[in-house]
């Protein structure tokens, strides 16, 4: 950062709370707060209506509208497979929420036991999950509501730091699980490494037994441009060193499709998968079969997934690109913030100087900007360095999102040159 004399400082705040007194006066009422897909992107699947045009049977001959088929249709299951890279029978088809199919993981091998009372990590005083940091509030809430402490890991640009990683889970046994969410990380939008992939698919072999990677692959296909990273696939180095139970892939078609009526899907070992079923099959007679027939209907194969990821990148990007082109016009090299430029997913991460994110997140809000609270990507709502920011671009027009970039920057400079000053 340049070094500036207290007179320049001074100078410059007395033209920045210009501009903050000036976009108060505008009372403005934007949001950047969630990872919702907007009406646009939703607009893009409108056509789900009907698309059975009277045939509700299944490529088995099933009826899809009466009960049954609690682990999904093989139809629904080949193409959401390709998804995650792993075969059909690997697979289960859940409702609308891989958040539900999370929570239900946890709560198996926490109360029942993935293989069966003995192995339920109840039985142990304490459970410990790790959390790289920052990640996503709702991974972190389910531990929490479920009494699972929080151990938080640094996130690098090639995922969680391994090398802390595999010290805790070597030292520590009441560490029971991993939060991962590899491609198009929330927040930060980094893709995991093969290195990575590979040691986190070694985990298991290092934790022992019943230690679970949740691998949260909520943006799988959610490429903003054609020429995205790639992300390994975990299950090829499941199978070479032999750890398939350690693993369980989720996904879902929430920002593909309909966010609230979609279909999720989770992939693991056999074994696991039949504890799974067992599991859920005291909670349901079965799913919702008529979505994911019209989701097969819709999507068809994974050309017809990345066709429809495409019109999705497109109204993305602009939104994506006025957040990043503002923050580079107006903070680039001032060493008043760090972000990186993701190639995909929903978020961008921003890092103001410590100490600063609460008070950017309370100026914005005092003149109308929503943003996520401070501290919601870390364990607790803690942010030690009180600096990350999540910016959820999708969501609001692209106007908005522009006049909200603007006024995030106007709110990073008030609060860093009234720190520089005290
Ligand atoms: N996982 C991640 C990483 C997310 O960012 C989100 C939504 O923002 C979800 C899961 C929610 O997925 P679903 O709608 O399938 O429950």
């Amino acid at each position: 950062m340049e070094q500036l004399s207290q007179q320049d400082i001074s100078r410059q705040l007395a033209t920045v709370e210009a501009q903050y007194k000036a976009l108060a006066g505008r009372k403005l009422s934007l949001d950047l707060t969630r990872g919702k897909p907007g009406s646009e992107q939703l607009d893009l699947c409108n056509h789900l209506d009907g698309i059975l045009g009277g045939d509700y049977r299944s490529e088995t001959g099933l009826d899809v509208r009466n009960y049954g088929g609690l682990d999904g249709l093989p139809e629904a299951k080949r193409l959401f497979g390709t998804v995650l890279g792993v075969s059909p029978e690997n697979v289960v088809i859940g409702g609308n929420a891989s958040l539900s199919l999370m929570y239900t993981v946890i709560d198996l091998a926490l109360s029942a036991g993935l293989r069966g009372p003995e192995s339920a990590w109840g039985n142990s005083d304490e459970v410990k999950f790790l959390c790289p940091v920052p990640g996503y509030d709702r991974h972190f809430a389910i531990c929490e509501y479920l009494g699972i402490e929080m151990i938080p890991v640094p996130m690098l640009d090639t995922g969680p730091d391994m090398d802390v990683v595999e010290k805790q889970v070597g030292e520590d046994a009441d560490i029971k699980g991993i939060w991962c969410v590899p491609r198009f990380s929330n927040p930060t939008g980094c893709v995991y490494s093969d290195e990575t992939v590979e040691r986190l698919a070694k985990l298991g072999s290092l934790a022992g037994d019943h230690f679970l990677v949740m691998y949260d692959n909520a943006y799988a296909v959610h490429s903003l441009y054609d020429d995205a990273p790639g992300l390994a696939n975990i299950s090829d180095y499941c199978e070479q060193h032999g750890t398939a139970d350690s693993v369980f892939q989720f996904g879902s078609t929430s920002k593909i499709t309909f966010a609230g009526a979609g279909v999720a899907f989770l992939a693991s070992s056999t074994d696991n998968l039949a504890a799974f079923k067992h599991h859920l099959s005291f909670q349901s007679i079965g799913p919702d079969k008529v979505n994911q027939l019209r989701h097969v209907k819709l999507l068809q194969d994974p050309e017809g997934i990345a066709a429809h990821m495409r019109k999705h990148a497109a109204i993305l990007r602009p939104r994506f690109e006025a957040v990043l082109a503002t923050l580079e016009r107006e903070l680039a090299g001032t060493g008043m913030g760090e972000w990186l430029a993701p190639r995909g997913g929903y978020f961008i991460s921003f890092n103001t100087r410590p100490g600063l994110a609460k008070e950017v997140v309370r100026l914005a809000a005092e003149i109308g900007v929503n943003l996520t609270p401070a501290g919601a990507t870390f364990p607790y709502g803690k942010d030690p360095a009180d600096s990350n920011i999540r910016l959820a671009p999708s969501f609001p027009s692209l106007a908005e999102v522009q006049e909200t970039a603007e006024a995030f920057v106007v709110c990073v400079k008030l609060a860093t040159l009234r720190q520089q000053l005290a």
